[in-house]
């Protein structure tokens, strides 16, 4: 039977960027991907966007995570020329009483160590963006976008060239713990095969419940439920007369229909959430009513019929939807017991923007034994 050091389950942005951070570390590493390649997940059904990290609660691991995740980024972008863009992002208020929450969320971003939010009056945001129709906005300077999939490429780039090998078409489909200690892995598809690792770090994305379902040994009752919040996407048939990302002021369970932009300058409105059994990607187009008047109010010339429906993606969610706010959940030997299992579940947003700093905090892990 092949014996490995260390098995990372999922070639998403963040197996990737820890099968990197392993590998550079010495590790001997293999990543198995159940599809044909990388980043086939919610890995390439998002915004990328580069968060900030404003409105998580204080301490939680998707501040921590997004606000040294977001600074490594963009020294990696730069050093690896992924293309990115540092555009900014307004956060609109279109109402007086809307204007009063913004302090309130310029003091979430501060003590969050994002101090560089900007108040910006009617006449400022007017000659940033005159096309918007806004009281007064928070411009966030270090918001900006990514090149998801050049950054995946380098990410895997960076493990191969320490020494890791991607196997496609290889499911892990179960995992048992081995008597002497290790794991005991069971590989599905065309080359299927069994295979020990010391170490199993478990980042299947949409997939991480399951899978830790299936490991022999893995006490079952700290593995979270799995919902799923789909966020379906609209893109826009006429050029959007912005630079920035344009978001309006959270409403309760959600960020609201806001516009981000892709590396093209072209705009796309969404996500929104949409609770769902099944993961069906399909857009439907009736949900673009909502979006019409949510658009209006920051954007009035958004003309009738230019909302087409584009994309979806899936988020990872381990609580129902009556509870607003989950974070990330990164389960060690600490948590559950078993040694040398590393399980990821509900790796939803800011999971891009975060993945170099999960990819530390998962070494961590793994030096602790
Ligand atoms: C709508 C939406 C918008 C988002 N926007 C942003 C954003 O703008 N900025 C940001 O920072 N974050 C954003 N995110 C979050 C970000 O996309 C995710 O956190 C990130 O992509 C998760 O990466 P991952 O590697 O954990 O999962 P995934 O990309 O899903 O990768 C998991 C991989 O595991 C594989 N897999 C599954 N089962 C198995 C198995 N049994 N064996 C082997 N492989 C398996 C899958 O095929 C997949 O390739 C968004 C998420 C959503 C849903």
């Amino acid at each position: 039977m092949d014996k490995v050091e260390c098995v990372v389950v999922g070639a998403g942005v963040v197996g990737l960027a820890i099968a990197r951070r392993l590998a550079q570390a010495g590790r001997e590493v293999i990543v198995l991907e159940a599809t044909g390649g990388i980043g086939n997940g919610t890995s390439s059904r998002n915004s990328e966007v580069i968060h900030a990290g404003i409105y998580y609660p204080t301490g939680s691991l998707m501040a921590r995570h997004c606000v040294s995740g977001k600074h490594a980024l963009y020294d990696y972008c730069e050093s690896h020329g992924v293309p990115h863009k540092r555009c900014g992002k307004l956060i609109v208020a279109t109402t007086p009483e809307e204007s009063t929450k913004l302090a309130a969320i310029k003091a979430q971003a501060a003590s969050n160590g994002v101090t560089d939010l900007e108040q910006l009056d009617r006449a400022q945001v007017k000659a940033m963006e005159p096309a918007l129709n806004a009281d007064t906005a928070l411009l966030s300077p270090s918001t900006g976008i990514i090149d998801s999939h050049a950054y995946m490429l380098a990410l895997r780039g960076d493990a191969e060239d320490a020494g890791t090998a991607c196997a496609f078409e290889a499911p892990l489909t179960r995992a048992s713990v081995s008597a002497g200690g290790g794991f005991t892995l069971d590989v599905g598809g065309e080359a299927a095969m069994t295979l020990q690792c010391d170490l199993l770090i478990n980042t299947a994305g949409l997939d991480a419940v399951a899978i830790a379902r299936n490991i022999d040994g893995m006490p079952q009752d700290l593995i979270p439920q799995a919902y799923l919040a789909k966020g379906n996407y609209f893109s826009c048939s006429v050029r959007a007369p912005f630079t920035h990302l344009i978001y309006p002021v959270p409403e309760p369970g959600g960020l609201g229909v806001h516009l981000t932009l892709d590396m093209a300058g072209q705009a796309r409105f969404g996500p929104d959430v949409e609770w769902v059994e099944t993961r069906d990607y399909e857009v439907d187009p009736k949900r673009a009513e909502r979006f019409y008047p949510a658009i209006r109010r920051y954007w009035p010339s958004l003309p009738d019929g230019a909302l087409l429906p584009s994309y979806s993606g899936m988020r990872p969610k381990i609580v129902p939807p009556a509870i607003a706010r989950q974070d990330f959940v990164i389960q060690g030997p600490r948590e559950h017991g078993v040694a040398g299992l590393i399980n990821l579940f509900g790796i939803e947003s800011p999971g891009l923007t975060s993945s170099l700093a999960i990819a530390d905090a998962v070494a961590t892990i793994a030096d602790e034994g």
